[in-house]
């Protein structure tokens, strides 16, 4: 299911949400743990992987409300089939919507997941009371990561997001930055 159809499907009614929605894979096994789940793939990236496979959600752009209002419609027809929502991307802590739309998400009942690579530690902060699971996207020892991602000064934050992710016991990852495995 592509996100014009979701769209297409959508009423008027606006969100005060905004969230530039990228793509809907409307059923998973595979993105959450043991959950079957859909994912939510936002807009935007801080990064530039140079062997990134979604060059397109790089691009940030701020979203109209009807678009996380039409995600919401899609989910309240899948309560009872579907356990959880992942939100991923791009990167999707670029956007400051993005704790309340968790927040909906949960209140409908499912479980909410992140895909992260952890860029705004600050925002993983607020947004992790909001998540009951975090894959998070460890590109490589932090002292190095300039390899994958150009942005200046961009390894930093990874072990900053590392212990915040863990201090809430549902981080997935191959391997801490300190060993620095890459998994994408
Ligand atoms: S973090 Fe993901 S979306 Fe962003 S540049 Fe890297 S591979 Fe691409």
């Amino acid at each position: 299911m592509t996100i014009l159809t979701v769209l297409d499907n959508a009423s008027a009614q606006p969100n005060s949400v905004r969230l530039p929605i990228a793509g809907l894979v409307p059923m998973t096994t595979l993105d959450y743990p043991d959950h079957l789940a859909c994912v939510v793939f936002l807009q935007g990236c801080p990064l530039r992987c140079g062997y990134c496979h979604n060059p397109s959600m790089i691009p940030p752009r701020r979203g109209e409300p009807q678009e996380w209002q039409a995600v919401l419609e899609f989910l309240s027809t899948r309560q009872g089939l579907l356990e959880a929502v992942v939100f991923s991307g791009g990167e999707p802590t670029v956007n400051a919507g993005l704790p309340a739309a968790a927040k909906q998400a949960k209140a409908l009942g499912f479980k909410v997941g992140l895909h992260t690579a952890g860029p705004y530690p600050d925002r993983l902060t607020r947004l992790l009371p909001h998540l009951d699971w975090v894959g998070l996207d460890v590109k490589g020892e932090a002292k190095s990561l300039t390899v994958y991602a150009v942005v200046p000064a961009s390894g930093s934050y990874m072990p900053v997001a590392w212990e915040f992710c863990s201090t809430v016991g549902s981080v997935s990852s191959a391997a801490p930055p300190s060993t620095g495995r890459i998994l994408s």
